[in-house]
């Protein structure tokens, strides 16, 4: 990677204190050092027992990196000047973030980058909730001083609102489960519960939450809390909004409901920062764009702004032009034509006769079909349908109406939620699952790629919400089965590790010879991931119809012309980017039935 220079330093060591553990190593980093076998104290160990790096001793050999048996280092290299930019640094060999995103009234400013080099950090600063130290991070930093660091940037008048509490920010977290446990009634009274709030039966409708909004919040599922974590942001006044990853647990329809609350902001006049790793929504979204790059839990640098198209075109290349600066060895690449299909003579994992399944309030209707050996099947439709129950019954949790489902075959299955209620490290989790933790093929496929291996020490508890689905996506893929199902494992996943994942599953379960099913709302990876689609129609909660796995082509058609919509392709990328209703476009897409991709594959 062709990485800037940090002024007054041209190296950064970091130092991931979870995963240094002295007592038990043999100090490695320490003895090994060429620069202290030379008599320097480069590496010492700290009177927490942790290592302490000189970054002006140390030359950048990386050995120690090499040498730690736990990955608690990472020492990067520094190559352009960007100027001395830097906002914010945690601790001694701890992570540090350059530049701040910008945000403009009036506008969606995207933000998007891989987990761990700062987008929390960047909105915790123009939030007003962490106070940025310059680097400082020895000495209390006056405001004069940060003041003064921003003189002359757009950034002056809000650092100025943040120092005379004049400031109101209303934020989506992440974390939306927590709402669970902050709020024990109903969501309808948390709205009502904002002082001055905006509320209005017409959010209710907008983000569809009629159906539960009179429940207790702890009974609501994924998509539910989303939504109303969604509404409670919104509904506050404020004037600038940060909504952290607002599309996860949502179906594709409801992704344009929650897009057109938070443009409604804008409209206003409001500042809006959204992070996002689903590059669809992203774009249909944002305004301008900012990437955050570097390395996770070393450094982050923020790029300066550029349109969205330019902004998405630079992710998916990897390379900032302005900058110079190339983030990521390949680009990301796109399927224009529906790729073919699989060899019709292919083995049959499992093939399935039509079947119903009935309860009380629901019922679903399976037309009959097969899947095959070494495909990867996506399932695309909205939320409760019931792809939960389909897949239940093939594996023989459930029984169907009938009882006609032969189920000889086992499936291994991720769940939507994930549980991370467990109190010791991601090693011992992983022993428990199996011995696939100590095969090197397991680990070349998915452990490493996955960089599963850099938070084996990490406490289970611990864990971000993108170190958690990959956990439980390596927990899955683990077990000894046919089919491996996977519901939803984009979520907080970042744009680079969906990438990872995509080819990563696709190899595993080609070259042993199994299937996939991948349940997932981003469409750009079901289209990458995925060989073939079956799709889900129905009634939200009511009905669900699950049709026969087809090649991409046609279900991607008919869901997209469930919900109206057309994509066309950029010109240098061939990405999809959503057509504005009824524009020429989408119009003329429409009639040629071409929702997605150009053509079926001969
Ligand atoms: P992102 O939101 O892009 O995932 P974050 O801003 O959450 O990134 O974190 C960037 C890095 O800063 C991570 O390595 C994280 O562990 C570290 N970090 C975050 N908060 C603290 C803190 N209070 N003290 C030390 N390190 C922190
Ligand atoms: Fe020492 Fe720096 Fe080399 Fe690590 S990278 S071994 S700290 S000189």
């Amino acid at each position: 990677m062709d990485l800037p220079v940090i002024s007054n330093s041209h190296r950064i060591a970091a130092l991931d204190k979870d995963n240094c553990l002295s007592k038990k190593c043999h100090l490695e980093c320490i003895n090994f050092c060429p620069v202290n076998k030379s008599g320097s104290e480069c590496i010492i160990l700290d009177s927490d027992e942790k290592a302490l790096i000189s970054e002006s001793l140390c030359n950048g050999c990386g050995i120690c990196v090499n040498k730690c048996p736990f990955d608690a280092i990472t020492i990067v290299n520094m190559a352009h000047e960007i100027g001395d930019e830097k906002i914010h640094q945690y601790g001694v060999n701890s992570f540090r973030l350059y530049r701040l995103p910008i945000p403009i009234p009036g506008k969606v400013v995207g933000l998007v980058g891989k987990n761990g080099v700062g987008k929390t950090t960047a909105l915790n600063i123009l939030s007003g909730n962490l106070k940025p130290n310059l680097g400082s991070y020895e000495k209390d930093v006056s405001w004069d001083d940060i003041l003064s660091n921003f003189q002359g940037t757009e950034l002056i008048t809000h650092f100025k609102k943040i120092i005379n509490n004049e400031l109101t920010v209303s934020i989506k977290p992440q974390a939306v489960y927590k709402l669970k446990d902050y709020w024990k009634s109903d969501g309808l009274s948390l709205l009502q519960s904002i002082p001055n709030n905006n509320f209005s039966d017409d959010i209710i409708e907008e983000l569809n939450l009629s159906t539960c909004i009179n429940k207790p919040v702890k009974d609501l599922s994924g998509g539910e809390l989303q939504r109303l974590s969604i509404a409670f942001a919104a509904i506050k006044e404020a004037d600038v909004y940060f909504f952290d990853e607002p599309s996860s647990y949502n179906d594709v329809f409801q992704r344009l409901a929650v897009s057109n609350t938070i443009r409604k902001l804008s409209d206003k006049g409001k500042s809006v920062i959204l992070i996002e790793h689903d590059i669809t929504f992203l774009d249909y979204l944002s305004d301008y764009i900012h990437i955050l790059y570097g390395e996770a839990g070393a450094y982050g640098i923020v790029s300066s702004s550029s349109s969205t198209r330019t902004g998405i075109n630079n992710l998916i290349d990897g390379y900032l032009p302005n900058e110079n600066i190339k983030f990521r060895n390949t680009k990301i690449e796109f399927n224009v034509y529906s790729p073919s299909e699989l060899n019709s003579e292919t083995q049959s994992i499992i093939e399935y006769d039509d079947f119903t399944k009935t309860y009380d309030n629901f019922i679903l209707n399976v037309s009959s079909g097969k899947i095959l050996e070494g495909q990867v099947l996506g399932i695309i439709g909205g939320n409760a349908l019931g792809k939960t129950t389909f897949m239940k019954i093939l594996s023989g949790i459930e029984k169907a109406d009938k009882d006609n489902i032969e189920t000889k075959i086992k499936i291994s299955y991720k769940p939507q939620y994930l549980d991370s209620n467990y109190s010791d490290n991601v090693r011992n989790l992983l022993y428990t699952q199996g011995s696939q933790i100590d095969d090197e093929v397991f680990n070349n496929e998915i452990i490493r790629p996955l960089s599963i291996n850099k938070i084996f020490e990490k406490n289970v508890n611990t864990l971000s919400g993108g170190e958690l689905q990959k956990v439980a996506i390596a927990i899955c893929l683990m077990k000894d089965a046919d089919i491996y199902a996977l519901d939803e494992p984009s979520a907080f996943i970042d744009v680079e590790d969906r990438m990872v994942l995509a080819r990563s599953v696709q190899k595993f379960i080609k070259s042993n010879n199994k299937s996939a099913i991948i349940i997932d709302h981003d469409i750009q990876l079901i289209d990458i991931l995925s060989d073939s689609l079956l799709l889900f129609d129905g009634n939200n909660g009511i009905n669900g119809i699950a049709n026969e796995p087809t090649n991409k082509f046609d279900s991607m058609n008919k869901f997209l012309q469930q919900l109206q919509i057309t994509y066309r392709r950029d010109i240098e990328s061939g990405r999809p980017r959503v057509n504005k209703y009824d524009s020429r476009l989408d119009k003329e897409q429409k009639s040629n039935n071409q929702y997605y991709y150009l053509s079926k594959a001969e």
